[in-house]
């Protein structure tokens, strides 16, 4: 097993770097706001079982309130109707295989910044496959929009009209999805669909067609911008619970040090 004994060394060595691509939880972070008529997600809460005291002299604990979409985390196919009837489709039934895989991170932080509703299209994927090489299959595909860096009010951008900010065009997801067979997509924003994504046909249409074709979700990720355009590994294991449609996870990366990395 020297494969596994050089990752350790360079693990060591700083050759190999672990990269945290995740929010904290906190009260504060916010989570999906649907339309008022829909449930809605909780956020993260923390309550104190004891603390050093007399509910517990030696030990401090709490209890948590949350959704299976609060914070960052991965989407299983049993989220959406169109992946409700596939095999496997929960957290506690998905091959733990498949949460360990091959990354590319597609930049997309200069649209993002001049348009909040920026898109990633075909046409911008095949663009940047003439730079970085072609998407290799069953890899996790990464948006990075730099929105991790924004918090508060203007993370989720709510207007009158819903939320603004980037995400995929129908076309876009459908590309990776069928021309590319990716494992999974993630975004920096609050879902894996532009906030104005409520608007197409179908509504959500990223959620809709990924999940409709087995693949998986990652919301809310952090430090994108810490990660090479391809060569690095994505460890993202959601928790194990039962028939569950999604999870908060530490979704984290191996990438090669900076001053490793070759470039092409
Ligand atoms: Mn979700």
């Amino acid at each position: 097993m020297s494969l596994l004994n050089d990752l350790a060394t360079q693990l060591a060595s700083g050759e190999v770097q672990v990269v945290d691509l995740t929010h904290t939880l906190d009260p504060d972070f916010p989570v999906i706001i649907l339309p008022p008529e829909f449930g809605q997600c909780a956020r993260f809460r923390m309550e104190e079982i004891s603390a050093y005291d007399h509910r517990g002299p030696a030990w401090k604990w709490h209890n948590l309130t949350l959704s299976e979409h609060t914070g960052t985390h991965f989407d299983a196919p049993a989220h959406w109707i169109s992946g409700r009837d596939l095999p496997n489709n929960s957290v506690d039934e998905i091959d733990p295989s498949q949460f360990v895989g091959p990354v590319v991170v597609i930049d997309c932080s200069k649209g993002a910044a001049q348009d909040e509703d920026y898109e990633l299209t075909p046409e911008f994927i095949t663009a940047w496959e003439g730079e970085h090489g072609r998407i290799p299959e069953d890899a996790w595909v990464l948006m990075r929009t730099d929105w991790s860096k924004k918090s508060g009010a203007e993370y989720l951008n709510m207007r009158e009209d819903g939320a603004h900010s980037p995400g995929p065009t129908p076309e876009g997801i459908l590309f990776l999805i069928n021309a590319r067979k990716i494992r999974g997509f993630g975004t920096e924003t609050v879902g894996t669909d532009a906030g104005q994504g409520s608007h197409y046909s179908p509504p959500y249409p990223a959620h809709f067609y990924l999940h409709g074709a087995g693949k998986f979700g990652l919301q809310c990720l952090a430090n994108l911008d810490q990660l090479p355009p391809t060569g690095a590994i994505l460890m993202a294991a959601p928790l194990k619970i039962k028939n569950g449609t999604g999870s908060p996870l530490r979704v984290m990366a191996l990438v090669p040090a900076p001053e490793t990395r070759t470039t092409r």
